[in-house]
Formats: C-alpha cells, structure tokens, sequence
C-alpha cells in the first residue's frame, strides 16, 4: 500500500506542475493583448490629436488669408477717403471702416485662441511620442519575455508528461482512473494527508475508526466527506 500511495504523491506533485504551467500558458494572451490595448489607446489618442492640429492650422490658416484680405480693403477704404468730397458718403465709409476694423480685431483675437491651441497640442503631442515608445518597448518586451516562457512551459509540460507516463504504468489502472476522477472533481488534489485526526483537504475531523484505517495503511482509504485519497501523515 505504502508504494501505491508513493506513486500517486508522485503523480500529483507532477499532475499539479502540469496544471500550474498550463493555468499559466491560458494566461499570457491576456497578458499580452493587455499591454496591446494600452499602446493602441495611446496611439487613437496620437492620432487624434494631430488631427485637431491639422484642423486648427487649417482654420487658422483660412482666418489670417481672410484678415489680410480685410485688411487690405481696409488701407483701400481709407485712401479712398481722401477722395470723398460729399459728408454724407464720408461718414458713411468712415462708419464702415470702423465696422470693419473691429471685426478685424476680433478676427485677430480668434487667431491667437487658436494659436494658444496649437500650441498646446504641440507640447502634448511632444509628451506623446517618448510615452508611445515606452508603451511600445513595453509591449516588445512582454511579448517576447511571454514567448520566450511559453517555449520552456511547452517543454517543460512535454518532459512532465513523460515523467507521469512512466509512474502511471506502474499504477493499477482502477486506481489510476479513481485518482483522475477525484483529481478532475477537486481542483487537482486528489491526495490529501490525514493529520491530527483530520483531513487535510477539507478540514474535517475523520471518524476515530476512518482514522485508524489510514494509519494501518492497508488499504485506499477515501475522506468520507471529500472522497480524496487520504494517507497519514505524522503530526
Ligand atoms: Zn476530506
């Protein structure tokens, strides 16, 4: 009985190994599309911004023409002016050319909204780029530390396989299918000691005769409240 149980301790250090690299493998996409989604917000927000930029450059562009133009018919207006001879029309033009030159200077203050604007972007978009590529190294690094890692679980998981084969040939292949059926039911624990009366697994106290039954180590005994494989252990 004492070799039985040996060979299932083995074969649930290795069963457990294999079920720790492969929880591992099935988290390293998630991993990887986190640092992924991180890169990409930063590059949505890149380009969003240098699409404003090259929004606000255009406006501003358009508005300056658009001042120059007004300008210039404001210098034609006032030399035009001095021509004038009728009051009336000279009022007139003289009410329009202030008109104008206030509209101007508004048109001014919106230039230079928009300047400040720009600016701004700038120095986000300047922040923007050492923070990309940091993401970006970031990215580079997880992603080939992650491959680099699924190589040796891959190998790892291949030379444990093999490992348990060889110990699972010299196990009866009732209580091999027993183990695989606890193992699948209890999170892959299937083999629990029996300490201070109790068993391990579950934390209840074993009847006195459950109790003694594994310290004669005669036969599989099974925790009645967990059904894992239960062997004394000194304690
Ligand atoms: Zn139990």
């Amino acid at each position: 009985m004492q070799e039985k149980l040996e060979l299932l301790k083995r074969l649930q250090e290795i069963d457990l190994r294999i079920r720790k690299i492969s929880i591992n493998i099935d988290e390293y996409p998630r991993k990887i599309a986190e640092v992924e989604e991180k890169l990409s917000q930063k590059r949505i927000v890149c380009e969003q911004r240098k699409k404003t930029l090259e929004e606000l450059e255009r406006d501003r562009k358009k508005k300056e023409d658009n001042l120059r133009f007004e300008e210039e018919r404001v210098k034609q207006w006032e030399a035009r002016l001095k021509e004038i001879k009728n009051n009336r029309d000279y009022q007139a033009l003289l009410r329009e050319i202030a008109a104008a030159k206030r509209d101007n200077s508004l048109m001014e203050e919106e230039i230079l909204k928009e300047l400040e604007e720009i600016e701004e972007i700038k120095k986000e978009l300047e922040q923007d780029e050492p923070e990309y590529r940091h993401l970006e190294e970031e990215f580079n690094n997880t992603n080939s530390e992650l491959k680099d890692k699924f190589a040796q679980d891959e190998k790892e998981l291949g030379e444990q396989a093999q490992i348990r084969e060889k110990i699972a040939r010299d196990i009866s292949t009732d209580l091999l299918k027993k183990y695989d059926l606890i193992r699948k039911q209890r999170a892959g624990l299937a083999l629990v000691p029996a300490k201070n009366s109790a068993c391990q697994g579950c934390n209840m106290d074993l009847p006195p005769q459950v109790y003694n039954e594994v310290r004669r180590n005669k036969e599989i005994i099974l925790c009645p409240n967990c059904q894992r494989i239960i062997y004394w252990e000194e304690g």
